[in-house]
Formats: structure tokens, C-alpha cells, sequence
């Protein structure tokens, strides 16, 4: 099979690489041991370009800077307590910091932060890797938009609404297993406002995270496809990060699309013999992820949203140079050439034609 460029919805590489009080911890150029994602792992995957986020991480200091801090578990599951919302402003100075960095390592000519719609079909013909400047958790922008305006005017195209906590705009929901996402209040009236804003931008909504009522408040509110960039299917895999029957079939209905992610506790979970959990997972139980949503609603909705340097990777899948892994297995279940394009990258240009301006 020739090579399938690949865009993938969701890494955290900028921010696992740069630390604004350390600086740059190795540099995306090389090939790298630690990290999951660089620009010579990545072209030997056919990754052309992805959602490079940026995530504010609780302050220095925070015992919720341990992810498993106030975590529960039991046989069946597991109940994280949730997580406190963060200070705007030290939202805005962190992702001031990793924004400079991003620029910085762009202004070489084998990155290109996206501003339009062109310049991705550029990089899907291999001049270079397209960096989509996305924010995970709308902490860093203030209710009147001006940060948003100038977040925009620095290349931003993709904005999370919430990440698992609250802000000014919505709820995002804690980690739980099992649970479904009916955990909280839906937007505020800031955050419905947002959804306009974006809508009017071109900056692409991502309701990874956001709890149910928010889900069908942006459901109601936006005018662009539904896009969820990393999750998985709660039917597989009941967390309460996973995406619900009823918000598959929206994301359909609007031209949407969920980007299936490989952290494994997400994909399937099971008990490790220490008695907690696994946190590997074989490559056939992420692809019935992918399966599902085929079934349910067609191959023109899903799509790759890995979470490389942001999550636990299963080993078949340890860091970007093994997406074609995931390309062959598709081929093998029987997938025709042109569904795999859809998943590897069709379908994220056609939801971005959409959504850009
Ligand atoms: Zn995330």
C-alpha cells in the first residue's frame, strides 16, 4: 500500500517539550528516546501535519499536579476526585510562553503553523508538517475576547472549551469509570457567547472533555460540524471521558467528527497484577473503536486523535512512527483504500474546509 499522509487530531508535544521554567527539555528536530512525538519519528509514520495543543497543567505545587491525587479505585472502576478550576492569569502567562516557543520552532521551514484552509493541502503533499495551533481548556481567554483576537491573529484555529475542570466558560467532566458525562451544569452565558465568537472567527470548537449539557448546548448554539479530537466510544469503553450513543450520531448529523485516542485506560480497561490498571492494550481494541462509529454512522466521521506526549501509549502504538501499524490493520479488517484515507486525513480537511475561514 503506497504511503497515506496522516493528520492526527491531538498531541501535548509542545507542552511536555517546553517548560516555561526550564525552557526546551530536547529539541522536535531530532529523533528523541523520550517523548512520543518529533519531526523524524513523525515522517517515518507519514504524520503531515496535526493539533498541536496547548494545556495549562495545575500550578507547581498543586498535589493535582499528580494526575492520581484523590483517585479511588475499586474492582469495577475508578472515581477521581475532581479537579479545582485554575487562576486565568497564570493560564495566559503559561500559554503565552509555550505560544513563543511554537513560534519559534515554526519559523523553520519544515513546520508551518496553519492559518487557512491552502496551506494544508500543502503539507498533505509533504513540503512540510502542519502545526494547527490548538489550546486545550479555555482558561487563558477572558470574557470580553480579546485574548481570543489576539490568540486568533497568532495562528490559533482550534479551541477546547474545558479540559477536566471547571472555567468561566463551561465543566468539563472528572475521570471516572463507569460514568457517563451527565455530570454538570452546561455553559455558561460566556460560554455560550464563545461559541459564537468562534463560529464568526473560524476557530474550530473542540468538545473533548466537555460534559453532556455542554455537549448539546454547543449542539444547539454552533453552526460548523461537531468536533470531538480525541476520545473513544463510551459503548466500548463505559469512562466518562468517552463519547455517548447520542453524541456520535450529532457529530454525524453536523458533518462532524471524533478523533479516536489510545490511551489505553480509555480503550479498554483492565485490572493490571499490582491491582490497579493496565495501561497497555493491544492494537485490534482501539481498532473496535474506530470499528464502531463505521458501523454506526460510516466511515466519513472518524478519525486519528492520538494524544501522543499527552497520555500512557499501548505499546503497539508507542510513539508516532507506528501510526502506519495502525493504517495496515484497517487494510487487514478489510477497509477499502479510500475509507482509510477518510480516517488518516480526508476527513479532517473536509471538517477544516468547513470550519476555517
Ligand atoms: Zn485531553
Amino acid at each position: 500500500m503506497a504511503k497515506i499522509p496522516i493528520f492526527d487530531g491531538h498531541n501535548d508535544t509542545l507542552t511536555r517539550i517546553f517548560e516555561p521554567a526550564k525552557g526546551e527539555l530536547y529539541s522536535i528536530f531530532e529523533r528523541n528516546e523520550s517523548g512520543q512525538l518529533d519531526l523524524p519519528r513523525a515522517r517515518d509514520g507519514g504524520m503531515a501535519g496535526g493539533f498541536f495543543s496547548i494545556f495549562t497543567p495545575p500550578p507547581d505545587g498543586s498535589p493535582e499536579r499528580d494526575q492520581a491525587y484523590g483517585a479511588r479505585l475499586s474492582k469495577n472502576g475508578y472515581d477521581v476526585m475532581p479537579r479545582s478550576a485554575i487562576d486565568p492569569d497564570y493560564a495566559r502567562e503559561f500559554t503565552d510562553a509555550i505560544w513563543d516557543y511554537a513560534e519559534k520552532i515554526s519559523s523553520d521551514s519544515k513546520l508551518r503553523i496553519v492559518r487557512q484552509y491552502s496551506d494544508l493541502e500543502n503539507c498533505i503533499s509533504g513540503d512540510y508538517m502542519a502545526i494547527i495551533m490548538h489550546i486545550e481548556g479555555a482558561e487563558a481567554i477572558d470574557s470580553r475576547f480579546r485574548r481570543l483576537e489576539e490568540y486568533y491573529n497568532r495562528g490559533l484555529r482550534s479551541l477546547g472549551l474545558v479540559w477536566s475542570r471547571p472555567n468561566i466558560f463551561g465543566e468539563g467532566v472528572p475521570y471516572r469509570y463507569p460514568s457517563n458525562s451527565d455530570t454538570g451544569p452546561g455553559l455558561t452565558g460566556d460560554g455560550r457567547r464563545l461559541v459564537g465568537a468562534c463560529n464568526e472567527m473560524g476557530i474550530m470548537i473542540d468538545l473533548a472533555h466537555l460534559n453532556e449539557r455542554g455537549f448539546r448546548d454547543v449542539q444547539k448554539l454552533s453552526n460548523r460540524p461537531l468536533v470531538v479530537t480525541h476520545a473513544a466510544v463510551h459503548a466500548i469503553c463505559p469512562s466518562s471521558r468517552n463519547i455517548s450513543d447520542y453524541e456520535i450520531d450529532a457529530i454525524a448529523d453536523s458533518g462532524g467528527v471524533l478523533g479516536i485516542f489510545f490511551e489505553p485506560i480509555n480503550i479498554k480497561l483492565q485490572m493490571a497484577r499490582d491491582g490497579g490498571f493496565a495501561n497497555d492494550v493491544a492494537l485490534n481494541e482501539i481498532i473496535r473503536h474506530f470499528d464502531y462509529i463505521v458501523h454506526r454512522v460510516g466511515a466519513d466521521f472518524v478519525v486519528i486523535g492520538s494524544d501522543f506526549d499527552g497520555a500512557d501509549m499501548p505499546g503497539e502504538l508507542r510513539d508516532v512512527s507506528c501510526l502506519p501499524k495502525l493504517l495496515k490493520a484497517f487494510s487487514e479488517k478489510g477497509y477499502s483504500r479510500g475509507d482509510i484515507e477518510k480516517i488518516a486525513y480526508k476527513n479532517w480537511l473536509r471538517v477544516l474546509r468547513e470550519t476555517l475561514n
